[in-house]
C-alpha cells in the first residue's frame, strides 16, 4: 500500500539521519566551517542576536547537536547580565541543548568541559527527537533549531511540538521561535553557481574531510527537498504561529524564519 511504502521511506530515512550525524560527528565542526568558508558562524550570531534572551528563562535548542547555538545564548546572557543584581536569575537560566543523536551531545559536552562548563546548571543535554519530547506544555520561552528541522522526518510535527513548549508570556517578545536553516537562492546566475558548488564540491569535500561522500551528497539534497521560504513560513503560521517573518542571508542560502506565540 502507500501507507507501507511510505513508512519504510520514513524509517529508512531516520535511518539515515542517524547514520549521518554519527559519522559526521567527530569532523562535523570543521566541515561546518569547511563548507561555508565560516560563515556559519556569523548565521549562528545573527539568530542569537534575533533571539531576546533574558536572565532566568527556560530555552530549548532543538538539534542542537554540539552546542553551537546553545553556548552563543549563554555568552549573550553572561554578557548582559554581568551586574551582581541579575546573579541568582542568571543562575536559573535553563538552556536545553536537545538532540536526536548521542555522538553529537557527546562532542557538545566535551566543547562545554573545554569552555570551563562541564558542570554548569544551566546547559542540559537532553537526547530526543524533535518530533517527541516531553517538556512540558508552556514550559519554554524560546525554542531555536538551527541546520536541524530539514533533517526531521514530519517538519508539521517537530513545529507542533515546538508550539506546545512555548510559553505565551503577557510580554509578547517572550516565546519566540527561530529557525535558521539552509534554503533556496532564487537570483538567476547566483543560483547556477550555487548549484555547481553544492552538487560538484560539496560532496568531494564530504569525502576528502570527512572520508564520506554519502553523507554529504544526503545534505545536499535535503536542502533541495526542503520546503522554499514561503512555504516554510506557511507552515509555521499553520502551526499556530503568529509574526511569521524570515530573513534571506546569502541571497536565500540560509533563511532565519522567526514566530512568536501570543
Ligand atoms: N544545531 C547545530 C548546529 O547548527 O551546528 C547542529 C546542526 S546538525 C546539521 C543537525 C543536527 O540535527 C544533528 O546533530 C542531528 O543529530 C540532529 N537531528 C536530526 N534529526 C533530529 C530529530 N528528529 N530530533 C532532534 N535532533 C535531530
Amino acid at each position: 500500500t502507500s501507507f507501507g511504502f511510505q513508512q519504510v521511506k520514513e524509517e529508512e530515512k531516520s535511518k539515515l539521519v542517524g547514520n549521518v550525524f554519527t559519522n559526521v560527528a567527530s569532523s562535523y565542526d570543521i566541515m561546518n566551517d569547511v563548507m561555508s568558508g565560516g560563515l556559519h558562524r556569523l548565521w549562528k550570531e545573527r539568530l542569537v542576536g534575533k533571539l531576546s534572551p533574558f536572565a532566568g528563562m527556560k530555552h530549548l535548542d532543538v538539534a542542537g547537536g554540539t552546542g553551537d547555538v546553545a553556548f552563543r545564548i549563554f555568552d549573550a546572557l553572561n554578557s548582559v547580565n554581568r551586574r551582581p543584581l541579575h546573579k541568582a536569575s542568571l543562575e536559573e537560566t535553563q538552556i536545553y541543548v536537545c538532540d536526536i543523536n548521542p555522538n553529537m551531545l557527546n562532542v557538545g559536552k566535551q566543547r562545554a568541559a573545554e569552555r570551563g562548563l562541564r558542570d554548569n546548571k544551566s546547559l542540559l543535554w537532553v537526547e530526543g527527537d524533535a518530533e517527541a519530547l516531553s517538556f512540558d506544555d508552556n514550559s519554554m520561552d524560546g525554542y531555536t533549531i538551527a541546520f536541524g528541522i530539514r533533517n526531521v522526518t514530519h517538519i508539521e510535527k517537530a513545529l507542533a511540538q515546538a508550539y506546545r513548549y512555548k510559553c505565551s508570556h503577557q510580554l509578547d517578545f517572550r516565546g519566540e521561535f527561530l529557525c535558521l536553516e539552509l534554503s533556496h537562492v532564487d537570483i538567476p546566475v547566483f543560483k547556477d553557481l550555487y548549484d555547481l558548488y553544492s552538487f560538484q564540491v560539496i560532496p568531494n569535500l564530504g569525502e576528502l574531510i570527512a572520508g564520506d561522500r554519502e553523507s554529504y551528497q544526503y545534505l545536499v539534497e535535503s536542502v533541495r527537498r526542503f520546503p522554499p521560504q514561503e512555504r516554510f513560513a506557511s507552515m509555521i503560521g499553520e502551526a499556530g504561529f503568529e509574526k511569521v517573518e524570515y530573513e534571506n542571508l546569502v541571497g536565500g542560502v540560509v533563511a532565519i524564519h522567526s514566530a512568536i506565540k501570543l
